[in-house]
């Protein structure tokens, strides 16, 4: 018996030595330890053992338990830091690796333009004001003077929610908005998205723009025209050339549209502006005092002009957008080249 106890201890020591993983060194454990292995079924047997070896032997059987437990002890402390060793390894920073960058986002053309045509405005005197974006068919139509029968309010060309419920078609019921709620004189501005049923590359059912609007007393024609002049040497520079075209608006009496020098070419003429020199720049006009009158605003006192471009095409010409869409899709190889 004290062979075998020695050749448990030689043999155990021997192999949890060579052990190279956690889990072989677990299965030794469970040979020489366990409860079917060999140094249990030896002091099992120490029953059979004659009394005047017993103490010897026992005292033996002890000791090789202690020192195989020693072994597998140390042998599970050197696999794990090893293994701890190898994770750090793995895991390790290389702080001398040449870092990605910062993705530096940018602003959208249409929010550049935005804000610096409010800062113009802003400057100017006026206050920015929102309005919501779905409207009833009074503020989009009806205190406008867009008649019953007028072509906007059909279902080709304007987005109802419900019968008297629609997508606003334009920024314009800002200024009934603003007609009900303010006390004149004032100057508001209202920039936002408008939305009609039409889809092409130079539509989109989306698009922008903004509405200003002035009440004040004896305003007329002469200062809707130096304002909007004033605002195109903001906006382009103090060579801006203008133009005026009679036009017809529902709200408006008389109505405008002013064109300013071509900023693709500056004037020379392009395929973009039809060879003529000139964009478009603003519509708008005096505002109908029936118009006035419908919002409470008494027309013998006061007079106002009303006048909003479309955003959109003014955006595209000057960042050379081929197709409105491009505006709208928030594709990031567009924007990317829009920075
Ligand atoms: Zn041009």
């Amino acid at each position: 018996m004290k062979e075998q106890l020695e050749e448990i201890l030689k043999n155990g020591v021997q192999e949890i030595e060579n052990v190279q993983d956690l889990k072989a060194l677990d299965e030794l454990r469970l040979k020489y330890l366990g409860k079917a292995g060999a140094l249990t079924a030896i002091l099992r047997g120490m029953k059979d053992v004659k009394p005047e070896e017993r103490r010897e032997v026992g005292s033996l059987a002890n000791l090789v338990r202690e020192k195989i437990e020693t072994a597998l002890s140390e042998k599970l402390a050197e696999l794990e830091n090893a293994k701890l060793l190898a994770d750090m390894e793995k895991e390790k920073v290389d702080i001398t690796e040449p870092s990605r960058g910062i993705k530096r986002g940018a602003l959208h053309p249409i929010t550049r333009f935005n804000n610096k045509f409010m800062e113009i405005c802003v400057e100017m005197g006026f206050t920015v004001i929102q309005t919501p974006e779905i409207e009833t068919d009074y503020y989009n139509f009806e205190a406008l003077n867009v008649p019953k029968n007028h072509p906007a309010r059909d279902m080709q060309d304007s987005l109802y929610i419900t019968d008297t419920i629609l997508m606003r078609t334009h920024t314009s019921p800002a200024q009934v908005h603003a007609m009900e709620t303010l006390k004149p004189p004032f100057k508001i501005v209202c920039p936002g998205r408008v939305y009609r049923n039409d889809d092409d590359s130079s539509h989109s059912p989306i698009f922008n723009q903004f509405e200003a609007l002035v009440i004040d007393e004896n305003v007329g024609l002469k200062d809707f025209m130096s304002m909007v002049r004033e605002m195109a040497v903001r906006l382009y520079g103090k060579d801006v050339k203008m133009r005026i075209r009679p036009a017809f608006f529902p709200f408006t009496e008389p109505s405008i549209e002013i064109d300013a020098t071509c900023q693709i070419c500056h004037g020379k003429g392009c395929s973009l502006c039809k060879g003529t020199g000139f964009s478009e720049f603003f519509g708008g006009g005096i505002v109908n005092p029936k118009i006035l009158e419908m919002s409470g605003i008494d027309s013998k006192k006061y007079s106002g002009f009303a006048f909003g471009p479309g955003i959109d095409r003014s955006v595209m010409v000057t960042n050379k957008i081929p197709n409105i869409k491009y505006l709208f899709r928030n594709d990031l190889r567009f924007l990317k080249q829009m920075r």
